[in-house]
């Protein structure tokens, strides 16, 4: 990158060093120019999909909007927060697999039932009784039937 002292083009590095856990690295870098020296920082670029909403709006994916929907549904279930908190990584990362740059609504919503089904009935029952508007009560019957076996 340019020297952003004199905007010369020609910089080395002269160190470089894993941070952040290993997350990031931070490099030294000095102008063969001016000989000032800078500090950059690489990262994975772990950008979250936008979701597309079922009326055709954009919004960014909002994480703490997840965690709302997902702790409402296991209100006073015995479920750990940790717990909860490996499902929101497994979303996200199931988001970002799909390599997608927007996705819709539905996706993100079906990857909620599928984590709470695992995690606990009653919340995967509830979250998906307000998620999916069940039709009619027999609809919404079929599925804790489901649930059964
Ligand atoms: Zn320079």
């Amino acid at each position: 990158m340019h020297c952003p002292f004199c905007s010369a083009q020609d910089t080395k590095v002269i160190d470089s060093r894993l941070v952040a856990e290993g997350h990031q690295i931070r490099r030294r870098r000095e102008c063969n120019a001016c000989h000032e020296r800078f500090t950059t920082f690489e990262l994975a670029e772990l950008v979250l999909p936008r979701v597309i909403k079922r009326d055709g709006s954009r919004e960014p994916f909002n994480e703490d909007k997840l965690r709302a929907g997902m702790l409402r549904a296991l209100e006073k279930r015995p479920v750990s927060t940790e717990q909860i908190e490996q499902c929101i990584v497994k979303i996200k990362s199931a988001l970002r697999g799909t390599g997608e740059r927007e996705v819709a609504s539905e996706l993100v919503g079906s990857l909620i039932m599928d984590a709470l089904k695992e995690l606990d009935k009653v919340a995967y029952v509830r979250f998906a009784s307000v998620y999916r508007s069940f039709e009619d009560i027999r609809e919404f019957g079929e599925e804790i039937a489901k649930l059964g076996d």
